[in-house]
């Protein structure tokens, strides 16, 4: 009988674990990202920033080049927004994410930024994955919103069997009937991943829910379910954010999040 698992070469066996700056991401350790939707300049990236370290977080999100449905909106502060980045990562030692939504940006990217991201509207963009197959970041594989399980892991076949093994799954909502979400989130892609896959999978509550009211609760059935990792928009002051507003959450609901943690990890064994 043909199973996705046939279509794999690469996703069994041990499973991946990587080691960026001296912290691991996989199925023993729990990885929290958080930060902006969007970089809007230097200095509250940085507050943020030095915010999310004082709660033990070691790894921070923030958009550069921003894929926005409608062309009026905020695009991103581009390479000023890598420089801010890079900055911001050289001072305070987080590792930082940022989406790539280009091919001819792969190069300069990869020397500005730790951890790559696809997002939901590239998972398709296979010229890009062949390319980011040839960098030494990781990279962290949105699910398309489109898109199934099947589609997904093949997505990040198109990484591994270009030369990066490095690629981290993230769930983050689908396209369904139901409207009152911006997307649906697939809590079952979390088990049917690691039953699948040998790749760490981590959940993303923001773009899923479009609602900062149930970031919370999202993120707490993310954990129970047994997912690798948190991907959260955060600020300071969601309100006053370009982009995203009304599904960023600030450090008070984080650390409410945080607070769960022992709890809900030690279902799984995991740090
Ligand atoms: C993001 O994480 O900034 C983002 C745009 O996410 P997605 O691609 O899932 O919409
Ligand atoms: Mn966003």
């Amino acid at each position: 009988m043909e199973t996705i698992s046939n279509k794999l070469k690469h996703q069994n066996g041990e499973p991946v674990e990587i080691n960026i700056k001296g912290k691991k991401i996989g199925r023993d350790h729990f990885t929290f990202i958080a930060g902006p939707c969007t970089i809007e300049n230097y200095e509250d990236l940085l507050k943020i920033v030095k915010h999310l370290q004082k709660m033990g977080i070691n790894f921070f999100r923030g958009g550069a080049y921003k894929m926005r449905t409608s062309p009026y909106n905020f695009k991103g502060l581009g390479k000023t927004g890598l420089e801010f980045i890079k900055k911001v990562a050289d001072e305070t030692g987080m590792i930082s994410v940022s989406e790539i939504v280009s091919v001819e940006d792969v190069d300069e990217m990869s020397e500005y930024v730790d951890i790559l991201q696809v997002g939901t509207r590239n998972m398709h963009n296979y010229r890009l994955l062949w390319k980011l197959g040839k960098v030494d970041n990781p990279i962290i594989l949105k699910r398309g919103m489109s898109s199934t399980i099947e589609e997904w892991l093949l997505a990040a076949e198109h990484v591994i069997e270009a030369g990066n093994s490095q690629v981290i799954l993230c769930e983050r909502g689908i396209r369904t009937f139901e409207n009152f979400t911006r997307h649906t989130l697939d809590i079952s892609a979390i088990p049917a991943v690691k039953s699948l896959s040998n790749l760490p999978i981590i959940v993303d509550p923001s773009h899923s829910s479009g609602r900062r009211e149930m970031i919370k609760s999202l993120s707490w059935a993310a954990m129970a379910a047994g997912a690798d990792g948190l991907l959260i928009e955060t600020h300071f002051s969601p309100d006053n954010t370009i982009c995203d507003s009304e599904q960023t959450i600030n450090f008070k609901i984080l650390s409410e999040i945080l607070e769960k943690k022992e709890e809900l990890l030690g279902l799984w064994e995991k740090k």
